[in-house]
């Protein structure tokens, strides 16, 4: 058989007889919408290339796999598939479906590579490659919609927050691990004092702006790992891992202290309060023991008189709720 010169059309190969069933071949692979190559696996010389593959890469004369495809790139591509398409004695394995960009024009393909004996004998690589790209543009504009639906199920619309249905996402694990390792762990919920008033005498809108500037006031001072969340009207919630009582304790009356900055500022004629029940991770606690102790001390901090921090007592006898 005589070595077809390029371009490598089907129809080069062969005259006679033949030539009418290889004329319906190569009609058919050159009205496929995919590409659809063949080269040597040793020197990566472009055996075959149907008409989408001469189209996108132009009629490139005889040349390598991966000049065309990559361009003028020198060297065989990292990516390139060809040990996968062999066994240890060098027969083919199969086919192997994977997906790629190609790094020069950034289109998406599913290529459906597969090693197979050729018409002089040789075994080579069979390349068809479908464009993807809408598809994955598709997958990558359903990606960001469904991360912006779960971000806004879990933030609080007006604070940009966490909201309570995702603080407690995160809350259970985060105790079972601090549990696990035996890592301090503090809970504390807080309510903003007399916050009605606000809004009876400054109006809705100016109740809301206080409720951004206490949020904004916990983001600036808690860490990355710990949870702030807004857990309903005027209420708020913080969960602080590894962090011991003294230690929470030490960031709250920080914070009554960026509060009462704000306050103290010249164009502000009120002060901002919040009062502040605090409980610490024991060998008995769990999520609905945390958050109830938390509460009780918030209520303790409101009975005693508000702007305050109180810590929950384990009653004497033992019969923690
Ligand atoms: P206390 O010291 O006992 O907490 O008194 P309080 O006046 O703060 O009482 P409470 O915490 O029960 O009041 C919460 C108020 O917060 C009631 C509700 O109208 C108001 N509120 C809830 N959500 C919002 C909001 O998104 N914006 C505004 N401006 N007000 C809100
Ligand atoms: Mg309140």
């Amino acid at each position: 058989m005589v070595k077809p010169q390029p371009p490598f059309q089907i129809e080069h190969f062969f005259t006679g007889e033949i030539e009418y069933d290889f004329k319906c071949l190569s009609t058919i692979l050159d009205a496929l919408d995919a590409l659809v190559y063949v080269s040597d696996m040793e020197t990566y010389e472009l055996l075959f290339l149907n008409r989408y593959g001469r189209a996108e890469w132009e009629n490139k004369s005889q040349d390598q796999c991966f000049h065309i495809r990559q361009q003028g790139q020198p060297t065989p591509c990292e990516f390139c598939t060809n040990p996968q398409l062999t066994d240890e004695n060098n027969q083919p394995n199969g086919v192997h479906i994977w997906e790629f960009q190609n790094p020069v024009n950034q289109k998406w393909y599913q290529c459906r590579d597969q090693a197979i004996k050729w018409v002089d004998g040789r075994i080579v690589r069979l390349e068809i490659a479908f464009d993807i790209t809408e598809q994955k543009q598709l997958e990558q504009q359903l990606r960001a919609a469904h991360a912006e639906a779960k971000s806004t199920a879990n933030t609080d619309p007006l604070l940009n927050c966490l909201n309570r249905r995702a603080f407690f996402e995160r809350f259970e694990s985060m105790l079972a691990h601090c549990q696990r390792h035996q890592h301090p762990f503090t809970l504390v919920m807080m309510d903003i004092d007399n916050f009605k008033i606000f809004n009876d005498k400054f109006g809705h809108r100016f109740g809301d702006q206080i409720l951004l500037t206490t949020a904004s006031v916990f983001e600036k001072a808690i860490r990355e790992s710990d949870i702030f969340a807004r857990y309903g009207g005027d209420e708020f919630i913080l969960a602080l891992p590894n962090t011991n009582q003294e230690n929470a304790l030490g960031l709250l009356s920080r914070i009554q202290k960026d509060m009462a900055k704000l306050a103290a500022s010249p164009d502000s004629d009120f002060s901002v309060t919040i009062s502040f029940g605090l409980t610490s991770l024991t060998e008995k606690s769990n999520v609905d023991n945390l958050l109830n102790q938390a509460d009780i001390a918030l209520y303790q901090a409101k009975s005693a008189g508000r702007n305050r921090i109180e810590v929950y007592q384990t009653p004497s006898d033992n019969t923690s709720p």
